[in-house]
């Protein structure tokens, strides 16, 4: 894929992950909020349990998305030195495949692990 190809490619998809880092953030506060009005006791009220539960599952979609935010940028990087498309750890060139389905990936598949 040409550079400009790839670039419009991570932009998108930087655009979409801060997109879902901010509904996540809203959806985080949103949870937060309804526990304080509630003032569960997350040991005895099930709905307590649930609402930490809720939290933490979002907390962890956050730091994913937050990640892959800093992945994206970080390939962004890649363009701009020419190294877009090979692997950091061993230097082989990631299949486009691989790129397709992630276009943030630093790696090959083998060296993701
Ligand atoms: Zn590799």
């Amino acid at each position: 894929m040409p550079t400009s190809g790839v670039r419009a490619v991570l932009l998108g998809e930087r655009d979409r992950t801060i997109a879902r880092v901010a509904a996540l953030s809203r959806e985080f506060d949103g949870i937060v909020e309804a526990a304080d009005l509630v003032a569960t006791d997350d040991e005895h009220d099930p709905e307590g349990h649930t609402i930490a539960f809720e939290r933490q599952q979002v907390a962890g979609l956050l730091r994913e998305a937050h990640a892959r935010l800093v992945a994206v940028d970080l390939a962004l990087e890649r363009v701009d030195a020419g190294r877009y498309g090979t692997c950091e750890i061993c230097g082989c060139s990631i299949p486009t495949d691989r790129l397709a389905a992630r276009p943030e990936a630093a790696t090959c598949v083998p060296c993701a692990v």
